[in-house]
């Protein structure tokens, strides 16, 4: 896990900071409802940030159109991405909630090229329960929607 925590409060988060100006970035790209920069981490050459203008702190908190924004400008930035570093690989990662890996909760997305042994995982372990619970949680989420 990453080991920078941004504890701000709610509105005052580094990325309403850069958004308004007030720290500076390495930007790449913005528009109505994105801004696109460079994560100061660097995991790999490249390794980008796309985050709503507006602070919603997590996927949950954005808007459709801030959640389509976001995913629109990744594609446009990891084209670019692709173009320039030509990475063998590319990883989108969208985390929310501290369990869920998110270390500054202004909704983000991470575009990072991947190369052979970069340092990154993700475990993934499967569970592969019988197709009746699969059907539950899926009747259970349809009815959500
Ligand atoms: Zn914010």
């Amino acid at each position: 896990m990453p080991m920078f925590v941004d504890t701000s409060p709610p509105g005052q988060c580094i990325f309403c900071r850069l958004v308004a100006g007030e720290i500076p970035s390495a930007k790449v790209y913005e528009d109505a409802l994105t801004i696109a920069f460079m994560d100061i981490g660097q995991v790999t050459p490249g390794h980008v940030l796309v985050a709503t203008r507006r602070h919603a702190a997590t996927l949950l908190d954005a808007t459709p159109e801030e959640a389509a924004a976001v995913m629109q400008t990744a594609h446009r930035v990891a084209l670019a991405v692709q173009a320039v570093f030509d990475p063998p690989g590319l990883t989108l990662l969208q985390a929310n909630g501290t369990l869920g890996g998110q270390t500054v909760a202004h909704f983000h997305m991470h575009v990072v090229p991947r190369h052979e042994a970069d340092g990154i995982a993700l475990t993934w372990p499967r569970k592969e329960p019988p197709a009746a619970v699969l059907a539950g949680y899926a009747e259970r989420l349809r009815a959500a929607l």
